[in-house]
């Protein structure tokens, strides 16, 4: 199992797929899993902010999270929220919801079994995060920590979200990378860091192919290489 952590705007999801396809593994982005809850809180009408709320919408809420790299896809209550989640109101509203203590313990512990099961069926998972090395996989054999420039990476957000035709400006995706690496970096539970015995790796002059290419140099170098 990989372990990949970091900030937004690393290209972590797209190296993590990648990765996972090379190696014949599962894929698990466990961001969307709260990006699906902060969207269930939305449209509950509930205040972000507001513990004793946003606990309750998410333990109604269910969540179903494909593990194929090539089209994972993500359900909220039998609807398809894959796009929903990437918009800029979600974007907003997952921090405070991801830093509240219930909502992790309870993704927590679905993102253990999907790993478990996935190493029991198909040998390998690659799973994507911010606290995976750290709290939900603490013995992954490799652990890589994905960072940039903070500029770097609102340049790569910007273009992303225009791609998928969402209204986007370098200063707005600054601002929200900025926000939300201090949020998720401060907060009390499980804040977003690298695990001492994780691989930092700045990705700010390598492009995508160059990440990928280090991240499968690292596997091979584990000897964690799954064929099959
Ligand atoms: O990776 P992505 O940017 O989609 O994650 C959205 C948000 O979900 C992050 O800003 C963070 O607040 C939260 N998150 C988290 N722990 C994870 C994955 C994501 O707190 N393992």
């Amino acid at each position: 199992m990989v372990a990949l952590d970091g900030p937004a705007g690393t290209g972590k999801s797209t190296v993590a797929k990648r990765v996972a396809m090379a190696l014949d593994a599962r894929y698990l982005d466990t961001g969307s899993m709260y990006r699906a809850i902060a969207l269930a809180v939305l449209r509950a009408g509930v205040d972000p902010t507001d513990e004793d709320k946003v606990v309750a919408v998410a333990d109604g809420a269910v969540l179903v999270v494909g593990t194929d790299p090539q089209k994972p896809g993500i359900t909220l209550d039998g609807d398809d929220v894959a796009a929903e989640i990437r918009g800029p109101e979600v974007s907003l509203a997952v921090s405070p919801v991801s830093a509240t203590k219930h909502v992790r313990e309870l993704l927590v512990a679905q993102q253990r079994a999907i790993i478990a099961d996935a190493l029991d069926h198909v040998g390998g998972i690659v799973v994507e995060g911010r606290d995976i090395g750290t709290v939900v996989s603490p013995d992954a054999p490799l652990k890589v920590y994905l960072t940039a420039s903070a500029d770097a990476r609102a340049a790569r957000r910007t273009k992303q979200d225009s791609a998928a035709g969402r209204a986007s400006t370098v200063d707005a995706a600054l601002a929200d990378v900025q926000r939300r690496d201090k949020y998720d970096s401060s907060r009390a539970v499980s804040p977003m860091m690298a695990a001492d015995d994780a691989v930092v790796l700045d990705n700010t002059d390598l492009d995508l192919a160059g990440t990928i290419d280090a991240l499968i140099g690292l596997v091979e170098q584990r000897g964690l290489r799954v064929t099959g």
